[in-house]
């Protein structure tokens, strides 16, 4: 089936730094009222859409809305302003970028910082800090004051380009997810146990929206879905890649904060090569996911698994995934929810 590009650029494009999700939820719940889902709202501002199975055990599938962004923390006689991340950055990604400051408007800034011909050489050798750049408006004090004030967030500026087969733009980590699961929540047909699709918020700070939802629908089975890291490119050894781009959805075995339990990765393995699903393992030594409270907040704790999406240039402004991986993702989660009761979940 063809992907919905144009949904999934402006899924992307949408602003939501952690704790400030609104306009992306906006774009999830407006997507969701075409579907057949019931909706509903937390307190943190998850948006779980629910559909109803043959019987009442519970799957719970949480993509996170949030994206890694900045607070504003102070406003200079100059106008510049200093920021706090929301999130894990690498400082050297952040050079040369334009931002957005969602103030009483959305303003552009940049990321400013030293020019290289003011720079000792200790200071050129030197790896640049987060505390090293400010954000410069091009406006005066007088007039940011009117638009800025501390406390509002910042995100990343860049739009959804298509490049070979491939899509490249700000926060595929983890917009792309919240595409798959919105198509996901679309197209199940035939399921067996009642569904919670959640779109979970301020994951990029420490899974905090999902550990809320998790502990409160006490699901049964589990999938976390978010990107992984791709590094498939010049200079890396095959043993140090994750995931390799175009190569499938990657079935999680293991990340930091989470041991997908062995009897869902052995049903999702099996499940994708019954249909013919391209997929890749996927171990990632740092980092974690949605998928942790998905398994351990509910009372009894979960059988769980993630789908996860290969992505380049993770958690800079180019992040890049592949079309077939994204289609891969969809078809395997589908799948892997309408087969849960056709597998034995004894412990072997
Ligand atoms: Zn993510």
């Amino acid at each position: 089936m063809a992907l919905n590009i144009s949904l999934l650029k402006e899924i992307c494009e949408t602003p939501g730094a952690p704790g400030f999700e609104q306009r992306v939820r906006s774009v999830v719940l407006r997507e969701l009222s075409k579907l057949p889902v019931d909706v509903s709202i937390d307190n943190l501002g998850n948006v779980t859409a629910f559909r109803r199975g043959r019987s009442p055990k519970k799957v719970m599938i949480a993509a996170h809305m949030d994206e890694i962004g900045f607070i504003v923390t102070h406003i200079d006689d100059n106008g510049f302003l200093r920021f706090h991340p929301l999130g894990g950055f690498d400082p050297k990604t952040l050079t040369a970028q334009r931002v957005i400051v969602h103030g009483q408007q959305d303003l552009i800034g940049v990321m400013g910082s030293k020019p290289i011909h003011l720079m000792s050489p200790e200071e050129r050798n030197k790896t640049v800090q987060i505390q090293d750049y400010f954000i410069d408006l091009g406006l005066s004090k007088e007039e940011v004051i009117k638009h800025v004030s501390i406390g509002d967030p910042i995100t990343r500026q860049r739009e959804l380009i298509e490049m070979g087969n491939c899509v490249n733009c700000k926060s595929i980590d983890n917009r792309v997810s919240v595409f798959i699961l919105l198509e996901t929540m679309s197209r199940l047909k035939d399921f067996p146990y009642d569904v919670y699709g959640v779109f979970t918020v301020q994951e990029e700070v420490g899974t905090r929206g999902a550990n809320v939802a998790a502990h409160q629908i006490g699901p049964d089975f589990g999938f976390g879905l978010d990107t992984t890291i791709a590094f498939d490119v010049p200079g890396s050894q095959a043993h140090e890649q994750v995931t390799k781009l175009g190569k499938g959805a990657a079935i999680k075995i293991m990340d930091a904060s989470t041991i997908c339990d062995v009897r869902m990765v052995d049903y999702m393995k099996k499940t994708a090569d019954k249909h013919g699903i391209p997929w890749q393992p996927e171990i990632l030594a740092g980092g974690g996911t949605d998928t942790a409270p998905i398994q351990r907040m509910g009372k009894t704790g979960s059988i769980a698994g993630a789908v996860s999406i290969p992505t380049r240039h993770i958690h800079q402004v180019i992040e890049m995934a592949d079309r077939n991986d994204i289609d891969a993702a969809i078809r395997l989660l589908t799948a892997c929810i309408e087969g849960l009761d056709t597998h034995s979940w004894e412990f072997q």
